[in-house]
């Protein structure tokens, strides 16, 4: 048996095609009228700032660490990408942590909650509280962000989109007589946000070490693994050796985009 759904003017369609001897019943088409409503579907996106994983960082790094053994005078001799890479070696990290990157990310709610467990860092998230997405700047919709192990033409997938457009009505009726702060209790986990992370790079080695293994929420290694292999492209001394889920399939990955 064979199926295939796509939509057509609000209309889901799906077509069966079975495996029947009976003509009439080889293909069953089936139509339904999806309610009219706005609900944006986004897949996830992370935004790098070009400077923040700068080489200027790594010669900062050396230079910082090197007042530990007044050898300021072989900077240049033997590399910076070297000496930090003895440090890291040595387990000397505290040294790295005078360095940070701060990195923009595209998300749901779900997967922002759990990035905001790690607590030596810096935030600023897009507010449930201020934002009202009824507003004509919002396109008076929400933004979900796709989860991408529901296929697209599966009856999951159908599940979750049909879940978030009925609390999308449920908030915007909230809204007639309630505040954003308010009416934000019925909105979804797939609630997209947008979350400014700032971490020193110790604490980006803790965290990709965290969240790039098999046991970290598919949602988030959509994003740990591409930005740890970022990372390791463009900063390589400071996280070469930090393993990830090899297994996840990269056309998965969430995109970057690079500013
Ligand atoms: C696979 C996975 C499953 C998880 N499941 C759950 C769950 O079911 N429930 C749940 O509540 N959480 C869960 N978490 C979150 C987890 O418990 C941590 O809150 C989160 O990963 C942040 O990591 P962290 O505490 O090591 O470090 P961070 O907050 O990033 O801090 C970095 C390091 O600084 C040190 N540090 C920070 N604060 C302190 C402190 N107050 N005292 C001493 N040392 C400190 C620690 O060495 C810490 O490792 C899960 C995380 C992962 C990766």
């Amino acid at each position: 048996m064979k199926k295939i759904a796509f939509v057509v003017n609000s209309y889901y369609c799906l077509i069966i095609v079975t495996n029947s001897y009976n003509y009439a019943l080889r293909l069953i088409v089936c139509f339904e009228k999806m309610e009219e409503m706005n609900m944006k579907i986004i897949k996830p996106r992370i935004i790098i700032f070009n400077m923040e994983l700068a080489q200027e960082k790594i010669c900062n790094i050396e230079k910082y660490g090197r007042i530990c053994y007044k050898s300021g005078s072989k900077i240049n001799i033997e590399g910076a990408n070297t000496f930090v890479r003895k440090l890291i070696a040595n387990g000397h990290e505290s040294v790295i942590e005078h360095e940070k990157a701060t990195i923009q990310i595209i998300t749901d709610r779900g997967v922002s909650h759990e990035i905001v467990r790690h607590r030596i860092a810096s935030y600023s998230q897009e507010s449930t509280r201020y934002c009202n997405y009824a507003n004509e700047k919002f396109g008076n919709e929400i933004t979900v962000v796709e989860p991408f192990f529901y296929k697209l033409d599966s009856d999951l997938y159908s599940i979750w989109k049909n879940s978030c457009k009925n609390a999308e009505e449920q908030y915007i009726n909230l809204l007639k007589s309630s505040s954003p702060q308010e009416a934000r209790s019925v909105l979804p986990n797939s609630l997209k946000t947008e979350i400014i992370v700032t971490f020193n790079f110790r604490e980006w080695r803790h965290f990709f070490r965290l969240r790039c293994s098999k046991k970290a929420h598919p949602q988030m290694r959509q994003i740990s693994i591409p930005l740890l292999l970022e990372f390791r492209k463009r900063l390589p001394v400071l996280f070469e050796d930090i393993e990830y889920d090899k297994e996840f399939n990269a056309n998965d990955y969430a995109e970057i985009e690079i500013l």
